[in-house]
Formats: C-alpha cells, sequence, structure tokens
C-alpha cells in the first residue's frame, strides 16, 4: 500500500545547475587549504617559531638580515641560506601566501620582500635588544598601518559576497528540494505545488479488514452518503464532515480509511501529517489549502490525513509553539469549515496519539465523529489471520486458533507480518506449503527473534537457562487459574531472551482479578527463584521478569486498587495509551515513597511464594529441567505428561 505513495511522489532533484556533491567536496578543500594557510601566514607556522634564546643565538652568529617589531612578536627574516629547506618552497606558493599577507594588513605592501626564511619569537621585555641589533648592524623597525586597499575590498566587500553567495546555493537547493522539482525558487513558495498522493482506486474493500467489525459498522454510514449524498441532502440531513479513527499502531487505520474509499469506489487523497510540516512558515497551510482545492475538483472523494497528531498538536502549548504548525492547523481548520460536505467530500485522520489532539479539531462540524480501532481479540485475530492466510498457500492441517490464541496483544500488522514470516520460513524448509511448525516459527521469531544457532552456551548455562524457565512453567500450572502451558525452550534467540516459555490462554480475558494478577506475577518470579532453589544463585537472566513483575505489581497499587493500604485511591494515570503507555504519578514524594514500599511487599510475597511452589515441586521440576536439558524444546503435552507423572515419553535425542 505504501507504495503507491512512492510512486506517485516527485523524487526531489537537487544538482542539475547547482554544484553537486562532488564539486561542494572541491569547494570545501580548498577552502580548508586556503584556511590553513592563512593561519599560517597570519598566526605563524610551528615550524617557523624560535624560542627567544634562539633568536638571541642566531643573531650573535651573523644569520639575522632583519627584524619587525610587532605588538606581540618579532618577526626575524634570516640572511639567505643555501642549504636552507625554505629555499625549495616553489616561489608561486610564497607569493601567494605573500599576497594574502599584505591583503591582510600584516605586512605593508612596500616593505622588501624577505629573501631568505623567516621565523618569529614572543617578545621578551629586553633593554639591551636595540644595542644588540645595532652592534650587529641588523635593521629593525615596527611596522605602520597604512590603508591597505587591498585589505578593505577583500574583508569590507569580498568576504561578504562570497557568504551571501554561499548561503544563495544553499538555499535554492534545499527550496528545489523542498518544492518538489527543479522549479522552486523563492518565487514559488506558497504557490500550488503540494504533493498530494492521489488513488483513483485503493482496490482495498471492507472484507480486507477484518477484526473491526465495530469501526466497519460506523464507516458504512460514510460510504453509503458517498454513493449517494443525494439520499441525506434531501431530508436535509448533514453528514459529518470527517471521522477520527483512533487507535495503537498497526491496528488498520490506513487500511480501513482505503476501505472506505474502495467500498465507496470513490478518489482516495491521502497526505501524512508530517508531509504538511515543513521548514518555512506557510508551506504547510499552502499544502492544505491545494488539497482541498484538488479535492473539490474530484468530488466525491476522501480525504485522508494520517497521524494527524503531527499537525493537530494542541495549540496551548507554551512550551515550544511553532508557528508553521499552528498556521497549517488553522488552514486545515478553515478550510474544514468552509468547504460544502453535500458535494460528497469526507474527511478521515488517523491517530494514535488523540489525547494531545488541539480540541478545536475535534468540535463539531470538523472531526466530530471518532472510531475506535483497538487491538483485536481472539475472533478478531483469527478472522486476520484468515484474511492474510488467503494470500499463502496453506496446508489444509493449519489452525490458526491456536495461532491466534498464543498471540494475545498482537496488532493487525504483527498478525499479517507472521504470516509472511511462515510463507518464508517454509520455503526455507523447502515446503510447498504453509504448515502449522511454519506459522509457531514465525510467531516466535515476531516475539522474540531469529534463533541463534551459533551462540555457545556453557553446559552451567544451559541447565541454569532450563531450571529458569521450567520453574516458570511450574509456577504456572502449579496455582490453580494459570494459562496452560504451550512450548518451553532453551534455544537463544536473537532479541535476547536465552529461553523461553510459551503460554496460551484457555479464553481471552478482559478482566483480570486480583488472584491471576498475583499468580501471574509468581509466575514471572519463579525463573529466579529456580535459579535459587536449584543452585543457590541469582543470575542476569531475570531481569526482563523481574521488570515485569514489578510493573503489573505497581499498577495494582496504583491503578487497579488492589491493594489494602492505599484502597481504591488512583495514584498513577496513563498518558499515551495507544503507544508506550507510561504511567504518570500524581501524588506528593511521600504517597510516591510508600507506594514504593507497597509494590515491594507485593513482589518480596509473590516471591516467597514460588520459591514454596518450586520447593514443593523440587523432583519434578529436577526431572523436567534435565529432560529440558536434554531436548532444548518440549512441547506443553510433554511437560503437562511430566508434570502428572504419567509415563515418561520417550527420550529421543537428536541433537
Ligand atoms: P495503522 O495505520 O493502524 O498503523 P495499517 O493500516 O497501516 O495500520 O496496517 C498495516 C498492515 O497491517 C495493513 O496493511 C494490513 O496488511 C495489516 N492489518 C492491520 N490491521 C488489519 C486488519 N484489521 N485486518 C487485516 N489486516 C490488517
Ligand atoms: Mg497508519
Ligand atoms: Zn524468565
Amino acid at each position: 500500500m505504501d507504495e503507491n505513495k512512492k510512486d506517485n511522489k516527485t523524487p526531489p532533484t537537487g544538482g542539475g545547475r547547482f554544484p553537486n556533491g562532488m564539486m561542494m567536496l572541491v569547494i570545501a578543500a580548498s577552502m580548508f587549504m586556503l584556511l590553513h594557510m592563512l593561519s599560517g601566514v597570519i598566526f605563524g607556522n610551528e615550524s617557523d617559531r624560535v624560542r627567544y634564546d634562539e633568536f638571541l643565538e642566531m643573531l650573535r652568529e651573523g644569520q639575522v638580515e632583519r627584524v619587525v617589531v610587532q605588538p606581540d612578536r618579532l618577526v626575524i627574516s634570516l640572511i639567505p641560506d643555501e642549504n636552507d629547506e625554505m629555499a625549495e618552497v616553489p616561489p608561486t606558493w610564497r607569493t601567494f601566501a605573500d599576497m594574502i599577507a599584505s591583503a591582510t594588513t600584516l605586512r605593508n605592501v612596500d616593505e622588501p620582500e624577505p629573501q631568505g626564511r623567516v621565523v618569529y619569537t614572543g617578545r621578551v621585555p629586553d633593554p639591551e635588544l636595540r644595542a644588540l641589533l645595532d652592534m650587529y648592524g641588523v635593521e629593525y623597525y615596527a611596522p605602520i598601518s597604512t590603508t591597505n586597499w587591498w585589505s578593505i575590498i577583500f574583508f569590507q566587500v569580498g568576504v561578504p559576497i562570497l557568504i551571501i553567495l554561499f548561503m544563495f546555493m544553499l538555499l535554492r537547493r534545499m527550496m528545489s528540494g523542498i518544492m518538489g522539482g527543479g522549479r522552486g525558487g523563492f518565487m514559488s513558495i506558497g504557490q500550488s505545488n503540494a504533493k498530494v498522493y492521489m488513488e483513483k482506486k485503493t482496490g482495498v474493500t471492507f472484507e480486507d479488514v477484518a477484526g473491526q467489525e465495530e469501526a466497519k459498522e460506523s464507516l458504512t454510514e460514510i460510504v453509503d452518503f458517498l454513493h449517494n449524498p443525494d439520499k441525506y441532502t434531501e431530508i436535509g440531513a448533514t453528514q459529518p464532515k470527517g471521522a477520527l479513527l483512533v487507535g495503537p499502531p498497526g491496528t488498520g487505520k490506513t487500511l480501513l480509511a482505503k476501505a472506505v474509499a474502495g467500498e465507496a469506489g470513490v478518489v482516495f487523497f491521502s497526505l501524512s501529517g508530517s508531509d504538511f510540516v515543513e521548514m518555512f512558515v506557510g508551506v504547510g497551510a499552502s499544502r492544505v489549502r491545494d488539497l482541498f482545492k484538488q479535492a473539490s475538483q474530484q468530488s466525491p472523494c476522501i480525504i485522508f490525513i494520517d497521524e494527524i497528531d503531527a499537525i493537530g498538536k494542541s495549540r496551548d502549548n507554551q512550551m515550544n509553539s511553532n508557528d508553521e504548525r499552528e498556521q497549517t492547523l488553522n488552514q486545515l481548520l478553515a478550510e474544514m469549515d468552509g468547504f460544502d460536505s453535500s458535494k460528497g467530500v469526507v474527511i478521515l485522520g488517523a491517530t494514535n496519539r488523540p489525547e494531545i489532539l488541539d480540541k478545536a479539531l475535534l468540535r463539531p462540524g470538523r472531526f466530530d465523529r471518532r472510531i475506535n480501532v483497538e487491538l483485536p481479540d481472539l475472533k478478531g485475530r483469527v478472522d486476520i489471520l484468515k484474511v492474510h492466510a488467503k494470500k499463502v498457500k496453506m496446508c489444509e492441517s493449519v489452525d490458526l486458533r491456536r495461532i491466534a490464541m498464543i498471540t494475545p496483544g498482537a496488532a493487525g500488522a504483527d498478525l499479517s507480518n507472521m504470516i509472511n514470516e511462515a510463507a518464508l520460513h517454509a520455503v526455507r524448509m523447502n515446503r510447498k506449503e504453509v504448515q502449522q511448525e511454519d506459522l509457531l516459527e514465525a510467531v516466535e521469531v515476531v516475539i522474540a527473534g531469529k534463533e541463534k544457532k551459533d551462540r555457545i552456551m556453557s553446559e552451567k548455562e544451559k541447565r541454569i537457562v532450563a531450571y529458569h524457565e521450567v520453574g516458570h512453567a511450574l509456577a504456572r500450572v502449579a496455582q490453580s487459574n494459570s494459562k496452560p502451558v504451550e512450548k518451553i525452550t532453551i534455544i537463544p534467540r536473537t532479541k535476547g531472551s536465552l529461553g523461553y516459555v510459551l503460554a496460551a490462554p484457555e479464553e481471552e480475558k478482559f478482566m483480570h482479578s486480583k488472584d491471576e494478577m498475583l499468580e501471574d506475577i509468581v509466575a514471572a518470579l519463579a525463573g529466579r527463584a529456580a535459579e535459587e532453589v536449584k543452585f543457590n544463585t541469582k543470575t542476569t537472566g531475570a531481569s526482563n521478569d523481574i521488570e515485569k513483575a514489578t510493573s503489573m505489581a505497581r499498577s495494582m497499587v496504583s491503578m487497579y486498587g488492589m491493594s489494602e493500604k492505599f484502597g481504591m485511591m488512583g495514584l498513577e494515570s496513563i498518558q499515551n495509551r495507544y503507544l508506550d503507555g507510561r504511567a504518570v504519578l500524581q501524588v506528593s514524594d511521600q504517597t510516591g515513597a510508600e507506594l514504593d514500599q507497597e509494590v515491594r511487599n507485593i513482589i518480596e510475597d509473590c516471591y516467597q511464594k514460588a520459591v514454596e511452589l518450586l520447593k514443593q515441586n523440587e523432583e519434578k521440576m529436577n526431572e523436567i529441567a534435565e529432560f529440558l536439558f536434554n531436548k532444548e524444546t518440549i512441547t506443553g503435552e510433554e511437560f503437562m505428561e511430566l508434570y502428572r507423572g504419567e509415563s515418561p515419553p520417550t527420550l529421543d535425542i537428536t541433537v
């Protein structure tokens, strides 16, 4: 879907009449050399610096021809010496350097040109110097600054012109990039040059979007309106001008917008919020104007503004106000008010940060309809998997429901990615069809990354990992309500895990009781508990578990009112619900400290419980962990058989 966008986009054409990369490099290099030489002339080269005593030595040996007394230094011209290396420097170089030197008033033009080497030394208060110089017959004088026209021209006129030229070139380049095409220049800012992506047919229908039944239902009305606006205008009903699709990333918001256009068979204009926001004030606003102009010529149609939060950020944030964004937003608001919805133009927006949107955008007559596009539930996931499974060759025996069970929290984009990974895996395995194990592998790839076969673990490490994972699994099963185990593995994965337990809930839950949450915390901590019970060590492998357990315990206390101490007091609230869901503390420091203590108590209790559980089941833990150690991956059934102590499965060790 994104390819269409790229096709219509005019690639920014920089180059052309303006210096390209190579030229820039050459210019930069010569500027650098010039600067280097200049600094040599002005400040003196390292090699030309001599100590004062060395200078006196030279004086005594009769090498000095002339001394120029400058405010901070003595510039000493030596009598030419055949063996001197400076004599070999090509004359043009010296002349050029001299030219610059005279241009910069360091030496007057009419001064005699030094024939030999020139060195310099710092000025030392030396009352006897004049007598010495006279004694050795050395010329000496201080330079008189005369009006040096060269220097005035160079500094007052030449340098500014150079700088202006350089800036101008830079600007031209940037402009031509932004305005899309070489036509750009100062004159065309604000003129119709906007990049608008128009698709006559999106080719997406509601059938391609699964698991979003409610969202689809709200959108069918819009589709119907686009089909025949007259039906609505005759009765005097005004349709909503815009609807805002709100939900976490990857749940199908963009897809839904396209599907509306596809169902209604109308033109689809799409732009991403960030496309509007440019460096130059006014460009975004002109793009909005342009977009609406083009759209009104093509009605009925849909205007879709993806990631609308990029322009629609609330304006009352004084700290970082952004003129460009505000202008763009104002223009958008004005256009939305201005256009006649009876013509059949519907505006759809999508965002995953609804809480930061400017209130003005959500007012009636603008994006007044809000359509939630949530993460799919179990049935939704099955349906989404089915939609995408149609695109690949699937074996009859594939059980998509089972895959949906082990992927709670996966968005549509993740699931479509899993199907594709499975197909790739099948190809790698030289299969003609995708099989269940390809899908399972794909789930693991999406969750945990690829297998790291080359990772060599010592026996000891491997054994610790085996006990750790079995600890998790045992804690789950030994507690009544916990999720059954689907698979346990100790093959390391690229996303950093050394092993993991795949668990599947028997049914999807939307509410969790306090007991269930505590059990989850116990299960999360049981990995570390197993390490302690068996080996009496602590490893770094539990960091992720600890993080998970802590955040669960914390939200129990701060958000779900599950602690005795605070009762139903809300201590934290969630920001950015659809993105990272960070919690923000809303209480005093002292209460915050008490909250931390309460969380710690929960964690400690749960950890004790995990240790007890594993001690009670120590024999089983040893048995299953050794089995896992040898086989590296065991299925949920194997695990349950071992746990129940039924006929132990025969060990067929292939590795
Ligand atoms: P969003 O805009 O919400 O971030 P997208 O619409 O861009 O997500 O979804 C990305 C891809 O994920 C889609 O192209 C589609 O292949 C897949 N996808 C997401 N949600 C669904 C869904 N509900 N049904 C089918 N496919 C989906
Ligand atoms: Mg999107
Ligand atoms: Zn763990």
